[in-house]
Order: structure tokens, then C-alpha cells, then sequence
């Protein structure tokens, strides 16, 4: 039998959507600070390496580091407890948290490896610090959990899918876009993860979690309509993560 043209498009796609499939199952580990599974083709080193390659890059997007020396360490006061009293201080990231001057984008965002930031947008609309702790709390948990390296092993697998597709069955598209949902429903499954090791990591370094409901309150307001980018744009909505963030406490508090 002689395979026409298209018959080889097909088993070709097919292969390349085989080989991706693999490579991605063939990378799934457990995660042992939360027990959870999941496939990263990233090692921790190269982990560090991306969040220290990428800090300044995003601290200029963001006006810079703020030049206020105390509140800088208060940031990182309130950092180093939350990771000297939890699991994180067990991982192998360096932590190091950054308070960005930019006073308009309400944010904080961590790249892996365990570089965290804060704009002072967001902390002047702190009124304790166990608020902050929440925020921190949260950003500590995207890096305990690796969800840029899980994030980045999907999307190869994502790219790879399209590319098969669009090989076998012209039909890259609709692969792709596929792919994208599954990086956003993910994404909110990331955010979910965050808030609850959040609450875990404030219980244990003695800050009250009922402050992480706090700030959920707080970005509400301040995103009056507007998305603020890491705390809502990819997330569930506000009042099913207030909703989680108490079951967490519940949990937590034993
Ligand atoms: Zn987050």
C-alpha cells in the first residue's frame, strides 16, 4: 500500500503529537513541599537562573526598585519570617523580595526560583502587615508550587500539539487555541494553590490569614472595574477565592 500525500501529513502529525504527549508525561514528578504531581522540564538551577536573568528586566517595567531603604526592608522583614518558618525555607530557592517603585500598577508577581516583588501601588494600600504577609504569602507559593516551570512544560506541550496539528490536519489553529484555554483554566488552579499554601505559610510564621480576605477586598477596589494583572486577570472570580481562602483557614487552623 502506498501512503498518499495526506495519509503521511496524518501519520506525521500523529507522531509529533505522540512524541510531545510522551515528553510531557514522561517529566511528571511529585512536588514535595505540596505532594502534588506534575510535569516541569525545568530543574531547579534553571529555575534560579531564569528568575535572576529576568528580576531586572521586570524591575524596570516597573520604574525600578523603590529608593525608600526602610520600607524596602520591611518588605524583606516580612519575607524572610514567612519563609523562615515554613516549608519554603527547605526548598532550594533563594528567596529575595523587591518593592518596585511604580505607584500606579497595583501588582506582585514572582518569577521561579524565588524572586517576589511588590509594586508600592499595592503596598500603599496596606494598612498592616499581616496584609503584606498575605500578599508575600501568595507570592512564596507560585514558587514552592513551580507554576512558571509547570506553565512552561504545558506550553511546549501546547506547541507541539498545534504543530502536529496543523502537519496532519491543517487544523493548528484550533490546537493552539485549545492549548491557551487549558494555560487559563490552569492559571486559575495556580492562583487557588497559591492562596491556600498562603494561608499555611501566615498560620505558621504567626501572621492572622483572615488578612489574605483582606487584601482579596483591597484589590477589588482597587482594580474599580480594571484588571489588576497577577491577582485577577487569570483568576477565579473574587468571592469563589474568598470563599477558598476560608475553607483553607479552616483546614489550616485545625
Ligand atoms: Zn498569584
Amino acid at each position: 500500500m502506498k501512503l498518499g500525500g495526506r495519509a503521511l501529513k496524518i501519520v506525521l502529525g500523529v507522531g509529533i503529537v505522540i512524541f510531545g504527549l510522551i515528553k510531557y508525561y514522561g517529566s511528571q514528578e511529585e512536588n514535595p513541599y505540596t505532594g502534588r504531581t506534575q510535569a516541569i522540564c525545568l530543574t531547579t538551577e534553571e529555575e534560579i537562573a531564569i528568575g535572576l536573568q529576568n528580576a531586572p528586566i521586570m524591575a524596570e517595567q516597573h520604574g525600578g526598585m523603590h529608593p525608600d531603604q526602610q520600607l524596602q526592608n520591611m518588605v524583606d522583614r516580612v519575607g524572610k519570617k514567612l519563609v523562615d518558618n515554613t516549608i519554603a525555607r527547605e526548598t532550594p530557592y533563594q528567596y529575595e523580595f523587591h518593592l518596585l517603585r511604580d505607584p500606579k500598577t497595583v501588582n506582585a508577581f514572582a518569577l521561579p526560583g524565588g524572586q517576589i516583588f511588590i509594586t508600592y501601588a499595592l503596598l500603599e494600600r496596606l494598612s498592616t502587615e499581616d496584609q503584606l504577609a498575605g500578599i508575600l504569602g501568595h507570592e512564596i507559593g507560585h514558587v514552592v508550587g513551580r507554576h512558571s516551570a509547570e506553565r512552561i512544560a504545558q506550553s511546549e506541550l501546547a506547541n507541539t500539539v498545534a504543530t502536529g496539528a496543523q502537519v496532519g490536519a491543517d487544523a493548528g489553529m484550533l490546537a493552539s487555541q485549545l492549548g491557551q484555554t487549558l494555560l487559563l483554566k490552569n492559571g486559575r488552579g495556580d492562583e487557588l494553590e497559591s492562596d491556600d499554601l498562603g494561608v499555611k505559610f501566615m498560620l505558621e510564621a504567626g501572621y492572622d490569614p483572615e488578612a489574605l480576605i483582606e487584601v482579596m477586598q483591597i484589590l477589588k477596589e482597587a482594580s474599580g472595574g480594571q484588571r489588576v494583572p497577577e491577582f485577577q486577570s487569570s483568576h477565579p472570580d473574587p468571592e469563589n477565592r474568598i470563599a477558598k481562602i476560608k475553607e483553607a483557614i479552616e483546614k489550616y487552623r485545625g
